[in-house]
């Protein structure tokens, strides 16, 4: 029997539209395998911030999605179908499988998964891209140290909230900064940071000032905007910014809002440093066996999101622009 596949395309580039105008559901038939390709049941999809810029038309880290083509998003799904000498059916399969219920990859673009060291839709959020990135991000790139002040942005987020617990973990005190009550309660009562700050109802410069005195010697930035200004006036001499997103810009790339304090850069001798995934793909084993490892033995907290069904979504790249997700956003594919 054909296996019938629902897909979320891209329509068009959004523009200033907003981005629920440009998805379009389709069913289709599931192509039929070449050689050296795999046929997948797709069980769980990830929404990302990294979205943004792949439906933008702009020079990033990757070609943008195409205009019609399948909206792409991370995924872990089960193989049922193959053609391919090394994977087998059983076998589940990790990458940029898209958002969509089944699909035909090639088994050299896809990853496989031991999905018996956890359960499946940890390996998108944890023990997945966002846990690696997280991993050396922090570890490899911020190398935090036992006494150091380390502030995190978008702290109880699913990248900020692992970096965060490999800081603390490491011996520094960490702050983190994230939005709301609930957030920042989250942060000190359950992954037991040294205090959090919550931007959206207090001063950020204030509190700094207050749990900070003698300035900050790590920043790992999420978020850019005027938290990255307002961190970079309390750097300490020689401190470290790993800078890992700059969500707060995403909805207005074409006109974003640079450091204005840049100068701090020069005036405390600070290294900064960006970095993608793609760095690292050569140590993804490195970052999943100490993550994994972290899961197990209960110092590592992971927080998943989970939405029911393809149709969600439009909902859900909205709720994680907004930030109202709690944890790693993803959907539960029914089948
Ligand atoms: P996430 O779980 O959705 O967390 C993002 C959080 O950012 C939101 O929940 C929101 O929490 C906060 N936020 C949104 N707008 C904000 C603003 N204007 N100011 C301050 N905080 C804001 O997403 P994630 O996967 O952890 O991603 C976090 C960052 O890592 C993003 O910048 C993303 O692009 C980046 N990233 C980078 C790489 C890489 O390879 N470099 C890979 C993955 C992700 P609040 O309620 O606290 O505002």
């Amino acid at each position: 029997m054909e296996t019938p596949v629902t897909q979320i395309r891209m329509s068009d580039y959004p523009g200033s539209r907003p981005a629920r105008e440009i998805w379009q559901t389709t069913n289709d038939p599931l192509p039929t395998l070449k050689e050296g390709q795999v046929a997948a049941r797709i069980d769980y999809v990830s929404i990302d911030p990294g979205m943004t810029g792949w439906i933008t038309n702009k020079r990033g880290y990757m070609p943008p999605v195409r205009p019609g083509g399948v909206m792409r998003a991370f995924g872990i799904g089960e193989i049922i179908e193959s053609r391919s000498d090394n994977l087998a059916v059983g076998d589940w399969i990790t990458g940029f499988l898209g958002v969509r219920s089944h699909g035909v990859f090639n088994d050299k673009d896809v990853r496989p998964v031991p999905v018996d060291m956890a359960s499946p839709e940890l390996f998108l959020s944890g023990l997945g891209m966002t846990g690696y990135t997280a991993y050396f991000g922090m570890m490899d790139i911020g190398r935090p140290q036992a006494g150091e002040t380390v502030i995190v942005s978008a702290a109880s987020g699913a990248v900020g909230s692992v970096a965060a617990q490999l800081a603390k973990k490491a011996g520094a005190r960490v702050i983190g900064i994230a939005g709301g009550a609930d957030k920042c309660g989250y942060l000190t009562e359950t992954l037991k940071l040294d205090a959090a700050i919550d931007y959206k109802s207090e001063n950020v410069a204030a509190r700094l000032d207050e749990l900070a005195p003698d300035f900050i010697d790590l920043y790992y930035d999420n978020v850019g905007g005027e938290i990255l200004d307002t961190i970079l006036e309390r750097m300490k001499y020689r401190g470290r910014v790993v800078v890992c997103g700059a969500i707060s810009q995403y909805g207005k790339m074409d006109n974003p809002q640079g450091p204005a304090n840049y100068l701090q850069i020069v005036m405390q001798s600070l290294t900064v440093q960006g970095f993608t995934m793609r760095d690292y793909m050569h140590r993804v084993p490195e970052a999943l066996s100490a993550l994994a490892e972290g899961l197990q033995d209960g110092s590592l907290i992971f927080r998943q999101h989970i939405l029911d069904g393809l149709e969600s979504f439009p909902d859900g790249f909205e709720m994680l622009l907004a930030g109202a997700n709690q944890g790693k956003l993803l959907i539960k594919v029914n089948h």
